[in-house]
């Protein structure tokens, strides 16, 4: 039976979105609510936000809690997991989205070890071992009937094959969760996980901001195909859209959504 993109459960499906109370993980997480989700809406530091996020959720006849939480903590990560089977009972979809960029900027040859370590730590570390964790919950409800298939979605960057000099931490964590990606579908299939990665390309949001002026020339003189900025919802819609499990002989997969910019040109 051809799967539609709107989820059909008994139960409503639970996700946790990391990084979701700003920019493409907020709406990750309101475009999954309005999916029939409900969902963990987490954040670092910014409660009012989250906040802000879960009553958008409450609004769409959805479920949500907030939950502060540093993905590059075990007990962050153990906190997220912990207070979502509390409140909703299940888990079915993990969002890997929380992720900073290269603090400072700083060209290649005045990279520092503690940006180094931060980046690795929030972009690379925490999304593996939130994965992990998740992964032995969705097993472990699968093993008793309670879901029948969990998702793991790993949101990564154009900057895993595209070189910034001035971001050499960040472009190294999002290459690397390619194969994370590709090493967590191999192993989780047998357990009905399917995980997919989805790389955006450039996106207006806080993180992207400081930037701004630089895109806006780059697009207007063609960086990609599609001639400007992509939105959050654009990403969230991807998401959604692996969630409902239309791609159900598909896993490892990456989904650009990019406006094109992959695509080598001459
Ligand atoms: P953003 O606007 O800067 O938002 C970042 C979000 O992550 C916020 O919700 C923030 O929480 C949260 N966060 C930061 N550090 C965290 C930590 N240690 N633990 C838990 N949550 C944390 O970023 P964005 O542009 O939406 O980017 C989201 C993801 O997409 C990132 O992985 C990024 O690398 C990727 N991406 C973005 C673009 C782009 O053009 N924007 C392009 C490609 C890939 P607080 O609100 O509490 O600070």
């Amino acid at each position: 039976m051809p799967a539609t993109i709107q989820v059909q459960s008994p139960q409503r499906p639970v996700g946790i979105v990391t990084g979701s109370s700003r920019g493409i993980g907020r709406a990750i997480a309101l475009a999954l609510a309005r999916a029939g989700y409900d969902v963990t809406v987490n954040y670092h530091s910014r409660r009012d936000a989250a906040e802000e996020v879960v009553s958008e959720i409450e609004k769409l006849g959805g479920r949500a809690i907030a939950v502060a939480a540093d993905v590059a903590t075990s007990t962050g990560r153990d906190a997220l997991t912990q207070a979502t089977l509390a409140s909703f009972g299940h888990l079915n979809l993990l969002v890997n989205n929380a992720g900073i960029t290269s603090p400072g900027r700083k060209d290649l040859l005045e990279a520092t070890e503690a940006s180094f370590d931060t980046v690795f730590a929030t972009n690379l570390k925490g999304p593996f071992f939130l994965a992990q964790q998740c992964a032995r919950e969705m097993i472990e409800l699968r093993s008793r009937g309670v879901i029948e298939r969990g998702t793991i979605v790993n949101v990564s960057s154009i900057s895993a094959y595209a070189a910034s000099t001035n971001r050499a931490d960040y472009c190294m964590a999002k290459a690397a969760m390619q194969m994370m990606t590709w090493l967590l579908a191999d192993r989780l299939a047998g357990d009905n996980i399917l995980v997919y990665e989805v790389c955006p390309g450039v996106i207006s949001s806080d993180m992207t901001a400081p930037v701004k002026e630089k895109y806006d020339k780059l697009f207007a003189e063609g960086l990609t195909p599609i001639r400007r900025w992509g939105e959050p919802e654009e990403v969230a819609d991807a998401v959604v859209m692996l969630a409902s499990g239309v791609l159900r002989y598909s896993t490892g997969q990456r989904i650009d959504v990019d406006g094109g910019f992959h695509i080598r040109r001459v």
